[in-house]
């Protein structure tokens, strides 16, 4: 409704000048005519711009746009019809100053109306699109860990159970991977180089992963990776690329050159019903691999 009457309004300054650059100023009362004409040309050539180039924006604002709204938006139409026939100027001369006063009345109603409608609008798409992003954020921070910005432990067993669910059960592979001597980073650099350390780790970790795979901080210096629709075989190879990029990297933190290594314990969701028994599992191999001397991937 906004783009309808903007686009008269548009239409009607733009015909006027060009009305004016054709017959003069002062001619322009006799030629009513010609500004009509042209404005709706310009009108209908606007509303095909919009259509083609503006129409899904629009469409996605609109579809947020309360029905109450819309329901009130609906009555534009019937002003601008109003407005409209009130243009055809009554021939009786004692009705012609009335009906200048009710045409510039109607026309006053429906620019007024047009910004009630248009500004009522934005604010209640407005609320919608706040409420939703407050929402999002919520469920973020539910879901998240603060620290690192991974997967909290709360959110990757929900995706551990509905991968359990899944209705044609494919099998999906378990990574718990744990810093060595993380300890040592702490006591020898401090307690806010460890944060870094493990903010810097999570980073390497997401960016080695694909799409589909979750990442998430399972406790202190202990991450749990979920491949979905992977075999240990293809977990073991992803694992070992991980082990040598995490392996030969240096970071850098208030001078000081931190370099560490990581032991990973992987299992598959082969001949398993519960899933504290997989899990079970990765951490066996997990403590296996720290036996043999960390920094190394052990399969379940
Ligand atoms: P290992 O190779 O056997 O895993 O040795 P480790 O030193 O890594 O393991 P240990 O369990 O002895 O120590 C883990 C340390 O991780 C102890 C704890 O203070 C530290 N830690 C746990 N959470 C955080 C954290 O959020 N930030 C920091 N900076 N340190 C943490
Ligand atoms: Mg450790
Ligand atoms: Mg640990």
């Amino acid at each position: 409704m906004f783009s309808i009457w903007m686009f008269s309004t548009i239409c009607l300054v733009v015909s006027v000048k060009i009305a004016e650059m054709f017959t003069g100023i002062n001619e322009i009362k006799y030629n009513l005519a010609l500004i009509y004409f042209l404005r709706e040309c310009l009108q209908v050539m606007l509303l095909l711009t919009t259509y083609y180039f503006i129409s899904s924006p629009y469409k996605e604002i609109f579809d947020k746009v309360s029905n109450k709204t819309i329901g009130f938006m609906s009555l534009y139409p019937l002003f601008a019809f109003l407005l409209l026939i009130n243009n055809y100027t009554t021939s009786i001369k004692g009705l012609k100053s009335l009906d200048y006063t009710l045409n510039m009345l109607l026309l006053l109603v429906f620019i007024i109306l047009g910004y009630v409608f248009v500004f009522s609008g934005i604010s209640s798409a407005s609320r919608i699109i706040s409420m939703q992003y407050k929402m999002e954020r919520l469920e973020w921070t539910s879901s998240s860990d603060p620290l690192t910005g991974l997967y909290n432990r709360r959110y990757i067993m929900e995706k551990i159970e509905s991968e359990f669910k899944r209705p044609k059960k494919k099998k999906f592979s378990l990574v718990i991977a744990d810093v060595d001597y993380f300890k040592k980073i702490n006591d020898t650099y401090g307690h806010d180089c460890g944060d870094y350390v493990l903010q810097m780790i999570s980073k390497s970790l997401m960016d080695s992963v694909r799409e589909q795979d979750f990442v998430s901080r399972w406790g202190g210096e202990e991450f749990l990776l979920l491949l979905p629709e992977t075999d240990v075989d293809g977990a073991y190879t992803l694992m070992n690329r991980i082990k040598k990029i995490i392996g030969e990297q240096i970071i850098e933190y208030n001078g000081s050159e931190v370099s560490i290594t990581m032991t990973f314990g992987i299992t598959d969701s082969q001949d398993y019903q519960i899933i504290d028994d997989i899990i079970k599992k990765a951490d066996n191999a997990l403590y296996e691999g720290k036996g043999r001397g960390r920094n190394c991937v052990v399969v379940a």
